[in-house]
Order: structure tokens, then C-alpha cells, then sequence
């Protein structure tokens, strides 16, 4: 069965301002190289705006009003501004501040209802991974959840066991405290401690995790903690689907935190999921760095087709690496493989 990937233009032609470290392509980025490479097993959807209704299963009608009517207006009241979080340095006002979100939002609703109708098992949306949106106001980059929206738009439609693995440096808070009560729905958080959002503290119980790591945590440490405390867990509540936030900001190379991962530790994680679960949906979220971000996306999504062999790239595809980002030039090692070496995964 293929992989679908869900994309949308409006990832390319939006973006948060010229200084917000969410850079221009992250999205399109990745859609534009998995076509240079080719991806045989890959099928693409194109995804239409959440509907209100949809994003009414999370957030509240007065919020969603505000988000709507800021987008119109390109202003906001100072009061407004303070009770709703947005207008922000870090969640400012742009153009299509609304419709941006609410279709990460919608990939999502297309993402499930693909999976519900069986025709595809696993799904790939990386403009999807808003983790820390609240239901009635904005949070770090994050203004609507999709990822909450998602969940109870799979409970809605009869899934009763869903895990949340979320792989970002920050904690995923919007997620995990909306569902800490849920015991049937199992949220999983690993993320560089005292971070922000600097919540997440350690928690080992029944249907939610939560793993602060030190700085310097590598690929060693991962795969300790994966094969020796964590894959028993997960195989044990036995998922009907597994959403995961593949935040590329606990790489290496990262600006934004101090974690030492390689983008090896993501395929690791995302192929034992593959023996855990049947439907799998994985998502973006942080990355700030443009081209560890790209690397590890599209890694994810070979992982996911089954076609890493494919990760080698051409003159074409490296031509691509060279130019997504003309403010800061690439290192050797960020434009000539898709695979980070060395590979400690591989024995
Ligand atoms: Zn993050």
C-alpha cells in the first residue's frame, strides 16, 4: 500500500514575516525534493481547509471568531492581543494567519478519513504538528491544534486506542495535558528539559509519558531508552494508530535547542512503529534549521515508503539543497546525503 502525502500550496506561498524563525519552505520544501527524488510508493493529496465544524471539536467558537476576524482585519486590540496571545513576536499577525492553520487542521481531517475509508495506512503531513496550540488561544508558533483536533476527530469516527509520540525538543503540551486524563489515549513526550515551554517534568504511568532529556542526548542514548524502557510500553496499550510529531528541532545542528540526535534516530523510531501499529500518521512540527528540517522529513517519508534507497541523492537534488535558503550557506554534510553518518542504527 502506498504513503500518502499530504500537501497544500498555501505552505509555500504564507509565512510568519521575514524574522520569525519558521522559515518560507520548510512544507514546500519537502514536497519539491520528494519529487526530484521520485518516490515510487508515494501518492499525493491536496488538502482543503479544516471547516468550522471540524475545528469546533477543539477549539472554542469565540477563539476561532478572533483568528478569522484578525486575518480580515490585520490588526488586533491590545486586549485582544493579551487574552488571545497572538500579535506576538512569536505568533504575529500575517496574512493568512487563519486559513494556514486551519488547513494543517484540515490535512489532518483528510489524513484520518483516508485512513477510515482503508485506503491508505500510512500518512505523511508535515505542515501538520502544531503541538502547543491551546483551545482558546495561541502558543509558541502554534495558533490552532490540529494534532488535539485530529484525535478527537479519530475518537468521533470509532478509534479507541491512539497514541501520541511526540519527538519536537519542546514538550508537547497542548496535546499531552488536554488528553493526561485519557487513559485511551496514550501521549508520549520526549524533549530537552527546561526548554521552553519548561513544563514536562518526568512521568512514567499509564497512558502518558513524559521523558525529559539533558543536553548532548544522542543517538546512543535514544536507542537505550527506546529498545530498554519504552517499546514495551508502547506494543502493550497495542494502538489501532499512532500519530507522530516529528519535530526536527532535537537534531543536531538545530538553532533552537541542544539536543545531539541524528536524523537516524527518527527512522529507527518510525520503524518499529511500523511493527506496533497499522495506520501511522506522521507529522512536522518544530525545525529551524532549513536543512537539517529537509533532510529529516524526507527520511521520514522514505522510512515510511519504504524507499530509503532512494535517499542517495542526484546533481538535481543537491543543485535543490544548495539554493532553499539563501541567508546562510549549508554545510558539506547538510547538502551532499539525506542520511546523517555515522548510522549506529544499522547494526
Ligand atoms: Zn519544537
Amino acid at each position: 500500500m502506498k504513503v500518502a502525502f499530504i500537501y497544500n500550496d498555501i505552505f509555500r506561498n504564507s509565512n510568519f514575516g521575514d524574522y520569525h524563525p519558521i522559515t518560507l519552505n520548510r512544507v514546500s520544501n519537502v514536497y519539491d525534493l520528494s519529487k526530484i527524488i521520485n518516490f515510487q510508493n508515494v501518492e499525493y493529496f491536496f488538502s482543503k481547509i479544516a471547516t468550522e465544524e471540524e475545528l469546533l471539536l477543539f477549539h472554542k467558537k469565540s477563539y476561532i471568531d478572533i483568528l478569522k476576524n484578525t486575518e480580515l482585519l490585520q490588526t488586533i486590540t491590545d486586549e485582544n492581543k493579551k487574552k488571545y496571545n497572538l500579535g506576538t513576536a512569536s505568533n504575529p499577525i500575517f496574512r493568512e494567519m487563519y486559513r494556514r492553520h486551519a488547513t494543517a487542521t484540515g490535512s489532518l481531517i483528510l489524513a484520518a478519513n483516508l485512513i477510515i475509508k482503508k485506503k491508505y495506512n500510512y500518512i505523511f503531513s508535515p505542515g501538520s504538528g502544531a503541538h502547543h496550540g491551546q483551545e482558546d488561544k495561541a502558543s509558541g508558533f502554534c495558533y490552532l491544534n490540529d494534532i488535539v483536533t485530529c484525535i478527537l476527530y479519530l475518537r468521533k469516527k470509532g478509534f479507541n486506542k491512539i497514541l501520541y509520540f511526540d519527538m519536537d525538543a519542546h514538550y508537547g503540551d497542548g496535546v499531552i495535558e488536554f488528553f493526561s486524563k485519557n487513559k485511551d489515549i496514550f501521549t508520549f513526550s520526549i524533549h530537552q528539559e527546561n526548554l521552553w515551554p519548561r513544563t514536562g517534568k518526568f512521568l512514567f504511568k499509564e497512558g502518558i509519558i513524559n521523558y525529559p532529556v539533558k543536553e548532548g542526548f544522542n543517538d546512543r542514548n535514544f536507542k537505550d531508552v527506546v529498545n530498554n524502557k519504552l517499546i514495551k510500553e508502547f506494543k502493550a496499550f497495542n494502538p489501532e494508530i499512532v500519530l507522530m510529531q516529528m519535530g526536527a528541532d532535537c537534531l543536531e545542528d538545530d538553532y533552537m535547542s541542544k539536543l545531539s540526535l541524528s536524523n537516524n534516530s527518527m527512522a529507527f523510531i518510525i520503524e518499529k512503529f511500523k511493527n506496533i501499529s497499522k495506520n501511522i500518521i506522521v507529522m512536522g512540527g518544530g525545525g529551524y534549521n532549513p536543512w537539517t528540517t529537509l533532510r529529516a522529513w524526507v527520511y521520514n517519508l522514505a522510512v515510511l515508503a519504504d524507499e530509503k534507497e532512494k535517499l542517495k541523492l542526484t546533481n538535481e537534488g543537491v543543485n535543490f539543497m544548495i539554493n532553499i535558503y539563501n541567508k546562510k550557506k549549508p554545510k558539506h554534510k547538510w547538502i551532499e546525503n539525506i542520511i546523517d553518518f555515522p548510522n549506529i542504527f544499522e547494526d
